[in-house]
């Protein structure tokens, strides 16, 4: 059953209850007072024309103030036989209440038998019952006129509590429908609401009520519902994006790999040794080419998926030390490497393989993108709790609105370079950086040269 109808149902059983209740009530206590009025004035008139009777006046049948309101009078000899009477009821009761009353020379009065088929109340005075001449006052009154006011209010009153518990019933529906209505809207919305369309929200008529708070935390769901769909869509797209370039990457060098291949198959291992070296060579640079990208394609997913770190305390003035070493080597003379220490050492806690593979980066490409000539400054500083390994060059220098854009994977900042990489080594170092809770800083000024920091907490 709907709440709607279980609301209704509910209050006007509850109204319908509480009206019957006080509906009873009511008629009881009116039952009440109406009977023991009654009672008392026959018990006052047969007290007052008793005391006539014994005062030995001769009892007045047409006095209004005994008669008056439909009550009797009769009065009775000591057995019983009526010496006068008022109204034509004035027979006296059947039951012989008055027979009683001699009996034990005490008043008596009850409820009894009237002529006719109505009954009432009598009550009868005996006087003088000791004497020969005993007497008794017998006043009596029928409970017809009572009767019939309590059906008539009996009557009325169910009239009242049928047409209270209707208003009632009409009542409560009316609210519980008025109250209910935000509901039927917010059901609405929300079937309206698909899983391709979280944009939507329910509406929130008032924030402060119960339909308004879960309205509102319905819309807080959403929210985040629509917030993790679109990462997800992200990720999903950047691993499209990423799966895109690096097949892109690797088929030229694999290209390559293969016509050098077939021309040495077809003729140049037979005819033309120069050739078939040239070729080998050529196969051999490309697989190297081939599996430095495979090799960085691996870091950047591992770190992707499990950026676990084997971290240690490592002096960092040796950790720069080794790149910078490695460096010279590879630069073989090409530009001058300075390297220039802190006078004490700086001692972090890191993932000391991973770091130096960030120095290295920074340095390769500080290398790479500094003409024949120019000069690499490597320093190791201490910046505010934070260790800083600073790589600068004299070289190309990156512009201003691409800077940014050299961190992404496979962004090369000029494609056209022979000597560039696949643009996965600041991708790799900002990952190893942001996973020891560092970051990296680049400046530049094309033509003059960059910088690159890497900035590393010293405690993780
Ligand atoms: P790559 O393998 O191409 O060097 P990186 O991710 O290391 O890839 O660098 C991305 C791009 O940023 C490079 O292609 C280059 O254009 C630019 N870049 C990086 N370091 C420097 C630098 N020290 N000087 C000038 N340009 C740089």
């Amino acid at each position: 059953m709907p709440i709607r109808w279980r609301l209704t149902l509910f209050n006007a059983l509850a109204i319908g209850g509480i009206l019957l209740v006080s509906s009873l009530a009511r008629f009881f206590l009116l039952r009440g007072s109406l009977f023991s009025g009654l009672e008392d004035t026959v018990r006052n008139r047969a007290v007052t024309a008793a005391r006539e009777v014994e005062a030995g006046e001769e009892l007045d049948t047409g006095d209004d103030e005994l008669t008056l309101d439909g009550v009797f009078i009769v009065v009775r000899d000591g057995r019983g036989r009526v010496l006068s009477r008022t109204a034509e009821l004035g027979n006296g009761a059947e039951d012989q209440v008055w027979s009683r009353a001699l009996e034990s020379g005490r008043p008596e009065g009850g409820a009894a038998g009237l002529p006719g088929d109505g009954s009432g109340y009598v009550y009868a005075v005996p006087v003088d019952p000791a004497s020969g001449a005993a007497r008794v006052v017998e006043a009596g009154k029928s409970y017809e006129a009572v009767e019939e006011t309590l059906d008539t209010f009996a009557g009325l009153l169910a009239v009242v509590v049928l047409f209270a518990l209707l208003l009632s019933a009409i009542g409560a529906y009316l609210m519980a429908r008025a109250a209910l209505s935000p509901v039927e809207d917010v059901v609405g919305a929300a079937r309206e609401i698909t899983a391709g369309d979280l944009s939507r929200r329910l509406p929130v008529a008032n924030p402060k009520d119960e339909i308004g708070r879960l309205a509102t935390t319905v819309n807080g769901l959403l929210s985040r519902l629509e917030a993790a769909f679109a990462r997800r869509e992200e990720a999903l797209e950047r691993q499209r994006r990423f799966a895109a370039d690096a097949s892109h990457e690797l088929r030229t060098p694999l290209t390559s790999v293969i016509g050098h291949a077939r021309m040495l198959d077809e003729w140049a291992l037979e005819e033309d040794p120069n050739r078939a070296r040239r070729s080998v060579a050529a196969i051999r640079r490309e697989a190297g080419r081939m599996r430095t990208l495979v090799e960085s394609l691996l870091a950047l997913t591992r770190g992707d998926e499990c950026p676990g770190l084997e971290v240690g305390r490592h002096d960092l003035a040796a950790v720069a030390g080794e790149a910078v070493q490695t460096a010279r080597d590879t630069a073989e003379g090409k530009v001058s490497i300075e390297y220039v220490t802190p006078e004490h050492e700086v001692w972090a806690t890191i993932d000391r393989g991973r770091v130096l593979q960030v120095a290295s980066i920074l340095m390769d490409n500080a290398v790479k993108y500094t003409p024949k000539g120019g000069s690499v400054v490597v320093e190791l500083r201490e910046e505010d709790g934070l260790a800083a390994i600073e790589v600068s060059d004299t070289g190309v220098g990156i512009p201003e609105d691409r800077l940014p854009l050299v961190f992404e994977r496979f962004y090369r900042a000029d494609p056209s370079r022979a000597d560039g990489g696949a643009g996965l080594g600041l991708s790799i170092a900002r990952q190893i950086a942001g996973s020891h809770g560092g970051e990296i800083r680049a400046e530049s000024t094309p033509g003059k040269g960059s910088t690159f920091t890497l900035l590393l907490p010293k405690k993780p």
